[in-house]
């Protein structure tokens, strides 16, 4: 029992040499004198010492870095008589040639990997979109309902400078959170928001917003909402804020329905392109006409507005369009 144990303890301490290649005791039988595993086992030891020369490397250049940041001085005149010593370029020690179709690995997945080499990490996606280290903290991430509040704040304490992007930097700077580039890209979203719903934008409305009648016609800007401020929704679809976001109107739906309003009259006017209907019997309150073109905006006591009017209007009670004639 004693010599059995004591045989087994000399096999597992044994140095394996075969064919004066090295190989490590624990290994499987079957791998033994096999070329290319000695090969992979060379190369694993060659880069085990090249990480550790990199790992050194790093820690040497992170004390030069402190040193020229304690001294800059001192850094660009040793730069300038050349004097400056740093680690020296590593050349990473290139796979070994093995013909792994012998092993039954397929060639062209292994060539797809080595394409791959380029880009050493996995893509790090933040939202459908790729995180970078020099992207900023809060890259792709939502905007928080205080961070929305706080940049309208801010885009009131701050007036409209020559040079825009000086702006958004005080604006960046004062909101902590975000880079000049997000707050210059947030603003800008914001802008189009109110430019959509009419409202009054604090600065020149952004490139993409096109001219056009029917946006004349449905965008009025002074005559939609009676208070200048007026919080609009900027779209979050899965931000935790949700609907909390949405801040509430000065006149509790006011705009909302004034917006329905709109975009009903829109829709009706399309209509009368292709369907013309004539209200021959209802007279409109808002011009006084009598069979005019398309439907009667009616509160069914009456009152009935013709769809110019009611853009026009935008009367308050509550109206349903009706493409029938009373
Ligand atoms: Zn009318």
């Amino acid at each position: 029992m004693i010599l059995v144990e004591t045989r087994m303890e000399a096999y597992d301490e044994e140095i394996v040499d075969t064919d004066g290649e090295f190989a490590f005791e624990t290994d499987h039988l079957a791998l033994r004198g096999n070329k290319d595993y000695c090969k992979l086992l060379k190369h694993i030891v060659k880069l085990e010492a090249q990480k550790q020369q990199v790992l050194k490397d790093i820690e040497e250049l992170c004390e030069a870095k402190n040193k020229a940041l304690d001294d800059p001085l001192s850094f660009c005149e040793a730069l300038k008589l050349d004097s400056l010593k740093f680690p020296p370029h590593q050349e990473i020690s290139e796979m070994p040639d093995i013909d792994w179709s012998k092993y039954g690995i397929d060639i062209s997945l292994e060539n797809n990997s080595q394409k791959g080499k380029d880009f050493p990490d996995p893509e790090v996606l933040v939202r459908g979109r790729i995180f970078t280290d020099d992207k900023p903290e809060t890259f792709n991430q939502l905007w928080s309902c205080e961070e929305q509040k706080r940049l309208e704040e801010l885009l009131e304490i701050y007036p409209e400078e020559i040079v825009e992007s000086r702006r958004y930097k005080k604006i960046a700077k004062a909101l902590g959170t975000r880079t000049t580039q997000q707050v210059m890209s947030r603003i800008q979203k914001y802008y189009m928001k109110l430019a959509k719903a009419g409202l009054p934008i604090p600065g020149r409305a952004p490139r993409g917003i096109t001219k056009n009648k029917n946006k004349k016609i449905f965008y009025k800007k002074t005559t939609f909402f009676p208070r200048l401020h007026v919080p609009v929704k900027m779209e979050n679809p899965d931000d935790s804020c949700g609907e909390s976001q949405d801040i509430p109107y000065e006149t509790p739906s006011g705009n909302k329905n004034m917006l329905e309003l709109l975009k009903a009259a829109k829709a009706q006017r399309l209509l009368d392109e292709s369907v013309p209907v004539y209200q021959t019997r209802t007279t409109c309150v808002g011009c006084q006409k009598t069979g005019f073109l398309g439907a009667r905006w009616t509160d069914n006591a009456g009152t009935d507005y013709c769809t110019d009017c009611l853009v026009r209007l935008l009367p308050t009670e509550k109206l349903i369009p009706l493409r029938e004639s009373s």
